[in-house]
């Protein structure tokens, strides 16, 4: 039996995250926000100078679009929508009889709504920027920000079934976005050593679903398409992907329509931070009082 208390519990205990009954999902306390903003002012200072358009969506997307993405084909076990009561009185009247009784799912007449919970930031920007017609010789870049749904619930404090990532998302030609990719692998090396956190890169895979995803992931790694960021958080021996760097080459740019100005079909990638898990990975490794970090941390993050 392990009767050293967890990180979770001892999380709870500070009152850094609040217990809400459900694996997965957290408050958080103004101090653990107080440090997710602090570090997203790093992030803008770091990135501010590129000129990218900043944009923010709800954590729902229009389930069209959602659709269109091909989520469902890779990712059903994780997907989460919204589904709402849109009877009548009589159907009402069962609705309540249903949840007194208890016995059958309450749920099961709701109605899917036009939205999904967003899986991740970028996922609602593909379209708009699609809608805005040819993109720019000199590539596109945008700062994302979004509160994101997946449905793992876990009870390691760093996964979580709702958490805020912040994403830069870059489109243009192959070179233009692996560089832009490059460069920010060495920047989040770079960030994190500021904060004084120990961190690898190694290179990755999504958790594609069934027999046939197995192929997918394998080819992903095969082609460098995914690398992650990653931090001791809950086990040194397998530390926690705290940031994500993908190039998709020209997958969603056909999907989606997004051309070039000459034609041709873009490239794209995104840089995705799990804030969450960046502030858990500061909170792990300097303590659970903010107080007590090292000056040169607080310096970075508070000036
Ligand atoms: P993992 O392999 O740990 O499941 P991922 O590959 O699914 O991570 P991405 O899809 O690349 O992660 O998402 C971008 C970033 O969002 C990750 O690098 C991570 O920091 C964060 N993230 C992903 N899933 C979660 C989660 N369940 N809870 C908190 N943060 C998450
Ligand atoms: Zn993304
Ligand atoms: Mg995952």
């Amino acid at each position: 039996m392990d009767m050293q208390t967890s990180f979770l519990d001892r999380l709870f205990d500070a009152g850094l995250l609040i217990d809400t009954g459900v694996d997965g999902l957290y408050g958080r306390s103004g101090q653990f926000e107080d440090v997710i903003a602090a570090f997203e002012r790093l992030i803008d200072r770091v990135g501010g100078g590129d000129g990218a358009e900043a944009m923010r969506f709800p954590p729902g997307m229009n389930r069209a679009f959602f659709e269109k993405s091909g989520y469902m084909k890779s990712f059903p076990q994780l997907a989460g929508t919204v589904h709402s009561f849109c009877g009548n009185e009589l159907d009402h009247m069962s609705l309540l009889r249903c949840m007194e009784v208890g016995e059958e799912d309450w749920t099961r007449d709701q109605k899917a709504t036009d939205i999904v919970l967003t899986p991740a930031a970028c996922y609602p920007l593909y379209p708009t920027v699609a809608r805005r017609g040819p993109i720019p010789a000199k590539g596109a870049l945008y700062d994302l920000q979004s509160y994101c749904f997946r449905h793992e619930p876990s009870q390691d404090p760093a996964r979580q079934q709702l958490f805020r990532m912040r994403e830069y998302v870059c489109m243009g030609t192959e070179k233009h976005v692996t560089d832009f990719r490059q460069s920010w692998m060495d920047r989040g090396v770079a960030m994190m050593k500021e904060v004084g956190l120990e961190v690898t890169i190694d290179v990755a895979n999504d958790p594609f679903f069934g027999r046939a995803g197995k192929m997918l992931a394998n080819n992903q790694r095969d082609q460098d398409l995914k690398f992650e960021l990653l931090i001791p958080i809950t086990s040194v021996s397998k530390p926690t992907a705290c940031m994500s760097f993908n190039y998709h080459q020209d997958a969603f740019g056909s999907k989606w329509g997004l051309n070039m100005e000459d034609g041709s079909v873009a490239h794209t990638a995104c840089v995705g931070f799990g804030l969450e898990r960046i502030a858990l990975a500061l909170f792990h490794t300097h303590g659970l009082d903010v107080a007590d970090w090292p000056e040169s941390v607080r310096k970075t993050l508070w000036g």
